[in-house]
């Protein structure tokens, strides 16, 4: 599972993140919504240590964030991270993204870190594309190799940031579907999206962030019919 608890950032004397805490037991599905500017991304990037923060402990599994340079080590190796703007290496190939961090971090051997590769190709639906470079692919194309390259890594957590909300709408569903599969298989998955129809079909569990704090946890069923927070309300009202 992965454990939150008290988590507080500032950025300078801004307070971007108070007292943050959520419990993510294994298997489960989160997705984390909210206004502009809430935290979200700040939220997820103190998760894999992308961030640092002032006060409050994150634990993967049984390892946590921020304790000693080799638990943050180990805690980020079980973290793929999958962000709005695709991230790949635009001078490598879509197989050379995905083996990069197999050879120069696990220390694989080529075929080995290849066979892998193809095989979380494959899942995602683009064995084809595996010789060519991210800007001969379609952003939703682009989008499932960074899923593909985060899976080779073999993760416990899986985070994603706005991973559709720089695609097309024909091409938000491939990458939906592609999620969605990874929940059906078990992975544990922190998603801030604003695609509520996956919200709705995927998550366990429904977060809105309003100013650096959760404001309100339910499942979907009740964060869609009865939200209790009146910024939750008129945050859903504004999505409709
Ligand atoms: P969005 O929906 O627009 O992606 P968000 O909920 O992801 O928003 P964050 O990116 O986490 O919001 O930002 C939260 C707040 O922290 C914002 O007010 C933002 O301006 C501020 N912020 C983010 N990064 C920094 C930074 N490096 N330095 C100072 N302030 C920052
Ligand atoms: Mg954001």
């Amino acid at each position: 599972a992965v454990q939150i608890g008290a988590l507080n950032k500032w950025y300078g004397t801004f307070h971007v993140l108070r007292d943050v805490s959520l419990t993510v037991p294994n298997g489960s599905r989160i997705v984390v919504c909210g206004p502009s500017g809430s935290g979200k991304s700040t939220l997820i990037r103190c998760l894999n240590g992308l961030e640092a923060y002032q006060q409050g402990t994150v634990t993967l599994g049984a390892t946590r964030l921020g304790e000693n340079a080799r638990e943050t080590t180990l805690a980020r190796r079980q973290t793929g991270m999958v962000f709005q703007n695709f991230n790949l290496f635009p001078h490598l190939t879509v197989l050379s993204n995905c083996t990069l961090a197999l050879r120069r971090v696990l220390g694989m051997a080529r075929h080995e870190a290849e066979s892998l590769a193809r095989h979380h190709l494959e899942k995602v639906r683009i064995p084809e594309q595996a010789n060519k470079y991210p800007a001969q692919l379609s952003g939703g194309q682009q989008q499932r190799v960074a899923i593909a390259r985060a899976l080779c890594m073999n993760p416990r957590l899986m985070l994603f940031d706005e991973p559709t909300s720089a695609l097309d709408p024909e091409m938000i569903k491939e990458v939906l579907d592609v999620m969605t599969g990874l929940a059906n298989e078990g992975m544990t998955m922190i998603c801030v999206t604003h695609e509520m129809g996956f919200a709705r079909e995927v998550a366990d569990q429904v977060v809105f962030m309003d100013q650096g704090s959760i404001v309100e946890q339910a499942s979907p069923s009740t964060f869609f019919t009865t939200p209790g927070h009146p910024r939750a309300r008129s945050f859903l009202n504004t999505l409709l």
